[in-house]
């Protein structure tokens, strides 16, 4: 499985869950892989030593650390923009500097990390922003902080696709729906619920999130930019 010998790619939060399963997944194809932590300096350290990725202490929250994280790393043949926060609550109540948190990481962050990448990507590049079904889609109360993130993904990733479309850049989201991961355990409180959405009642593993961004990543991957890949077992049909 070296479908991705020498390549260069960055994976924004790779320590833990769908990160951590496409740093293990671009690894194990061959390519160059640096990750991207805030605080799990530990699961990072782990994983470089499992993957021979290497772990880049970064918040996304803090712009110029990031962008000079991405500018370091040269000209990638694909970033993946995995870190995200999850905040939840009634809007009412909800901490206003944790929403705004949550707009710095999962909004702020992923454009102006994917502009950095653009400016010395490789030609036919790729890039690729975990976005999430709930930008499509937000079934229960108390989500619309986090919708909201979800759907500005979705336009960036269209504007984006036509700047860089003409250097064969290919832009697009995956939208994964409940997925087992520290963010959304498959046994936590809330994991009954959600499969009573689901035409596939079970919660997808990382790995499954992973094999769809190596397949965007790949050669076959070249003609499909500007997309929203949903992988929510029917949570958005
Ligand atoms: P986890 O909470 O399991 O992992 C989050 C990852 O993001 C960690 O590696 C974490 O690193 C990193 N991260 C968080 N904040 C920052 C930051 N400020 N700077 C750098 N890295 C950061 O979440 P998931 O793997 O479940 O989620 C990954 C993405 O998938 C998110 O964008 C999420 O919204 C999306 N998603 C998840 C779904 C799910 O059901 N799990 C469903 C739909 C979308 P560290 O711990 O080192 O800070």
């Amino acid at each position: 499985m070296n479908d991705f010998e020498a390549k260069n790619v960055l994976v924004l939060g790779g320590s833990r869950g769908i990160g951590a399963a496409i740093v293990r997944r671009f690894a194990a194809s061959g390519a160059n892989v640096g990750f991207t932590y805030a605080g799990s300096k530990q699961a990072a350290e782990e994983l470089a030593a499992e993957t021979g990725a290497t772990a880049l202490r970064t918040d996304s929250a803090d712009r110029s650390e990031l962008t000079a994280t991405v500018a370091a790393r040269g000209a990638l043949d694909a970033i993946v923009i995995a870190a995200g926060t999850l905040v939840l609550g009634d809007p009412l109540q909800i901490d206003a500097d944790a929403v705004d948190h949550m707009i710095d990481v999962n909004v702020r962050a992923p454009y102006h990390a994917a502009v950095e990448a653009a400016r010395r990507m490789n030609d036919n590049g790729r890039i690729i922003v975990i976005g999430s079904v709930n930008g499509d889609r937000m079934p229960f109360a108390g989500g619309a902080a986090y919708a909201l993130t979800k759907s500005a993904v979705q336009g960036m990733v269209r504007g984006l696709a036509r700047d860089l479309g003409e250097r064969g850049i290919t832009v697009n989201s995956i939208q994964p729906g409940p997925t087992d991961s520290d963010m959304n355990p498959a046994d936590g409180p809330m994991a009954a619920t959600m499969h009573s959405f689901m035409a596939i009642k079970r919660h997808a593993r990382t790995e499954e999130v992973a094999e769809l961004a190596a397949y965007l990543a790949g050669p076959h991957g070249a003609m499909i930019t500007g997309s929203m890949q949903t992988i929510d077992g029917g949570f958005g049909a």
